[in-house]
């Protein structure tokens, strides 16, 4: 009873405090409180409170994972058309929200207008990609062996397979992309575009975005006419809501942005389920940043400004934020990117437990004696904004100390020196696996070079050559994923129309008479899609023999 007043009151100064957020859940088409247990987002410039939600408990986690299982029987009957007109839908209704939208993320993340306008741009980007790639159609793979009756000594039968939806999705909105890797982010996107339903566990740093998101998916939905378990946004703070929707049995793939210990966690959990299922986790990274003897000689201090700008860019909350800086010994090169690290703009932490995490990081590094600080420190600039740090340590602490290859979130990179050349390689042997390598160098032509670039691609997702890691181009060639730790599943990505390859089965028909195919698969190919027929792609018709 105490609870559900609390709850009552909490409500109600919400409703004053903000008349224009309504911090509940989405639950396979209507709004819904609960009463177990009330959080708060918190301005983290400010510290006040900006909203209150309640968590979902299981009577909401089977309803939604109820009504999506029945919604994916009907979203399996819908053709990419119909599907890119909801997706299309949900960007129209994300950019109506308007300046509410930016106000209030402003405020739940601390993040500058520019910043969260610019995201809005690349969350209905993302958008406008999938629902291109739906009408096009040749996303599904359709490939078509056809039979052959007289091979000896058995015959060939007719094979044709293509891509279908998994089931419902539940997906775990991350704290630093509110919009791009939130609510209706790239993972939502990507698993509604494969034809799937999706639970949102939304993140608990920015509820009242959230419930933005989810008026907008809710809209989106009803204008269509898509089933109302399309979609849910559950929202929750302790482990145990993202527990629940990753045990529940209905529940058929994950996808996750966060800490590598969460993502450890539910691939964990999705690994002892009586039916495992898979979890698309994109974790912690440090991206490592290498610079060539001749570019640190040529062009040491644009380098040094290069990867301050970078490190500094968000207040460091970026998957690939350059977190270790790798080059030969240099003093005048070390004082400058010290120098450049200590001048470039801080930032606001997303929330106040971030900030303690990363301060206790910090903190844990002036300890040791083997580390050296060379700008920043413990000591923040405010509680909230921490210093941009550089710390520095020799080739051979890095190679002694895994533990400093952890991803530390926020502007702080460690710089490690090598004795020569062949330092340099075998640190690059010893990473673990991150989303990007960057490589400086005039000229790739040296061994050292080509070595680099070879042991590199071997650990990372992505190489960059003359670049910063930071700034993810969104387009279907982007890979954005990498080797554990960095990903659970290195050969898929977060980011680009790739994405929704993760949100599939494979199915294969054979000698299924035409009527019975799915239309992609069907002889005279009545979608005109790109197809693999007997190992040629085309888009014509099968011609029987
Ligand atoms: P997080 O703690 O991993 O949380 C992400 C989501 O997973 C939240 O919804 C969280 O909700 C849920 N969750 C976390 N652990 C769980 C568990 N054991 N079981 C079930 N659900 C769990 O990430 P965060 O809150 O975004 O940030 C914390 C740290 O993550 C950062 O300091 C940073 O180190 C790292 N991070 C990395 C990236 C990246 O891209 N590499 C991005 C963002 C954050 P509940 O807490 O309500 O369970």
């Amino acid at each position: 009873m105490e609870v559900l007043q609390e709850l009552v009151e909490s409500l109600v100064r919400c409703e004053n405090a903000m008349s224009i957020v309504e911090c509940q859940s989405y639950v396979a088409g209507r709004f819904s409180s609960t009463t177990d247990g009330i959080f708060e987002s918190v301005n983290p410039a400010s510290g006040d409170v900006v909203a209150r939600c309640a968590t979902c408990g299981d009577d909401h986690v089977n309803e939604a994972l109820a009504a999506a299982g029945q919604a994916a029987l009907e979203l399996e009957k819908k053709t990419g058309v119909e599907i890119a007109g909801f997706l299309a839908r949900i960007s129209q209704e994300i950019l109506e929200l308007g300046t509410e939208l930016i106000e209030v993320a402003g405020l739940e993340t601390g993040l500058p207008v520019a910043r969260l306008e610019g995201e809005r741009g690349r969350t209905c980007g993302q958008i406008a990609q999938f629902a291109e790639l739906l009408r096009d159609g040749s996303w599904c793979e359709a490939t078509i062996d056809t039979a052959i009756v007289d091979r000896e000594p058995v015959a060939k039968p007719d094979i044709r397979a293509l891509f279908v939806p998994v089931g419902p999705v539940v997906v775990f909105g991350a704290s630093n992309f509110p919009f791009a890797f939130g609510t209706a982010g790239g993972d939502t996107v990507s698993a509604l575009a494969a034809g799937n339903p999706v639970i949102v566990k939304a993140h608990p740093s920015h509820p009242a975005t959230n419930a933005l998101f989810a008026r907008a998916l809710d809209r989106a939905v009803a204008a269509v006419g898509f089933p109302a378990g399309t979609i849910s946004v559950l929202q929750g703070v302790g482990n145990r809501l993202g527990e629940m929707l990753v045990e529940h049995p209905l529940t058929k793939a994950v996808g996750f942005t966060g800490s590598l210990r969460g993502g450890r966690a539910l691939m964990d959990i999705a690994a002892r389920r009586a039916e495992p299922i898979p979890v698309f986790a994109e974790m912690g990274s440090v991206n490592p940043v290498f610079v060539l003897p001749d570019a640190l000689k040529n062009r040491g201090a644009g380098i040094a400004a290069g990867m301050a700008q970078s490190l500094a860019m968000g207040g460091g909350q970026f998957c690939t934020s350059p977190g270790l800086l790798i080059t030969l010994r240099d003093e005048g090169f070390a004082s400058a990117l010290a120098a450049q690290v200590a001048a470039a703009p801080t930032g606001v932490m997303l929330n106040h437990a971030m900030a303690d995490t990363l301060c206790r990081e910090v903190l844990a590094l002036e300890k040791n004696p083997r580390v050296e600080l060379m700008t920043g420190g413990s000591n923040p600039v405010s509680p909230i904004t921490p210093n941009n740090s550089l710390f520095r340590i020799a080739a051979t602490t890095l190679l002694e100390s895994p533990e400093l290859q952890e991803e530390m979130f926020g502007p702080v990179a460690i710089l490690v020196e090598c004795d020569d050349e062949a330092q340099l390689l075998i640190v690059a042997e010893a990473l673990n696996g991150n989303l990007t390598a960057s490589i400086h160098g005039d000229g790739f032509e040296t061994e050292l070079a080509q070595g680099l670039v070879h042991r590199l691609s071997r650990i990372v997702g992505r190489v960059v050559l003359n670049g910063f890691p930071t700034g993810v181009e969104v387009c279907p060639a982007m890979h954005h994923g990498g080797p554990y730790p960095a990903s659970s599943a290195p050969a898929t990505s977060s980011v680009g129309t790739s994405a929704i390859t993760r949100f599939v089965r494979r199915v294969a028909f054979q000698d299924c008479p035409d009527e019975l195919l799915p239309a992609a698969l069907q002889q005279a190919n009545p979608l005109q899609i790109l197809r693999q027929v007997n190992g040629h792609f085309t888009t014509a018709a099968v011609v029987a023999p």
